[in-house]
């Protein structure tokens, strides 16, 4: 399983060096806090269940094959046929 690392910029352009805290908010949204020393500002990043998906990489082709081979192997030996 892949990732891809999120990326940050503060308003000032410069990438913060500390992320303080990463939450959830109560409709389902992730907040990433950090803090940019460049202009010394605390900042919030908010993004809904969607723009997380977006931003997920594409599956792992080898993994999701190999997942599939293996749920046809277990199928097969408790005796359910299972389509090529
Ligand atoms: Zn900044």
């Amino acid at each position: 399983m892949g990732y891809r690392a999120m990326q940050f910029a503060c308003y000032c352009g410069k990438t913060p060096d500390r992320i303080l805290e990463v939450g959830f908010t109560s409709d389902r949204n992730m907040v990433v806090h950090f803090w940019c020393s460049s202009c010394s500002r605390v900042l919030f990043i908010s993004h809904s269940p969607a723009e997380c998906a977006l931003a997920c990489p594409p599956p792992d082709q080898q993994t999701e094959t190999q997942f599939a081979a293996d749920d046809a192997r277990f199928l097969q030996s408790v005796g359910i046929a299972v389509p090529e």
